[in-house]
């Protein structure tokens, strides 16, 4: 049954305003959750990553700790052409002595080996272990990112 009353009318349209208030106020309230929980994601990833390169530290692994954090930074410093691409011309390996890592961050304290790259235009750059590793995964799959050719079909298998 279809009511043409115009005041049903007003009726519904403000129980409607009503509801997308209320919809939008819980949106912002979701809103606020999801970014505080994202915040506090990084801020365990970065937890981890500190435990094993922050300085005098006792290193402990984390179960299922991974390196996202970190690698973002680095892959975000790689894109930004912040850190080297080419072939270092030398490589310095021993322990730190409180400079900042150029992925992390972070100081590379004497409890931690730090791996000082010479670059041919003169550069150097310095990495915890840890994250030489994240520095030289960056670099592998963006160079396969380059060699992959952007118009698709070089992967086509003959079928029949
Ligand atoms: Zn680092």
């Amino acid at each position: 049954m279809k009511s043409r009353d115009p005041s049903d009318r007003r009726a519904v349209s403000r129980r409607l305003k009503a509801e997308t208030t209320s919809l939008q106020v819980r949106t912002a309230g979701l809103q606020a959750e999801l970014a505080a929980t994202l915040e506090r994601s990084r801020d365990l990833v970065w937890a981890a990553h500190r435990r094993r390169c922050g300085d005098g530290v006792e290193a402990v692994v984390v179960a299922g700790a991974s390196d996202a954090g970190v690698q973002d930074v680095i892959s975000d410093k790689i894109s930004r052409g912040l850190l080297p691409t080419e072939r270092p011309l030398k490589l310095w390996v021993g322990r730190g002595n409180g400079r900042a890592c150029d992925g992390c961050g972070l100081r590379i304290g004497p409890t931690h080996m730090e791996h000082e790259f010479d670059f041919p235009n003169g550069r150097t750059v310095r990495f915890h272990d840890d994250c030489t590793a994240v520095w030289r995964r960056a670099l592998v799959s963006q160079a396969e990112d380059e060699r992959r050719p952007s118009a698709g079909g070089e992967d086509t298998i003959a079928a029949d």
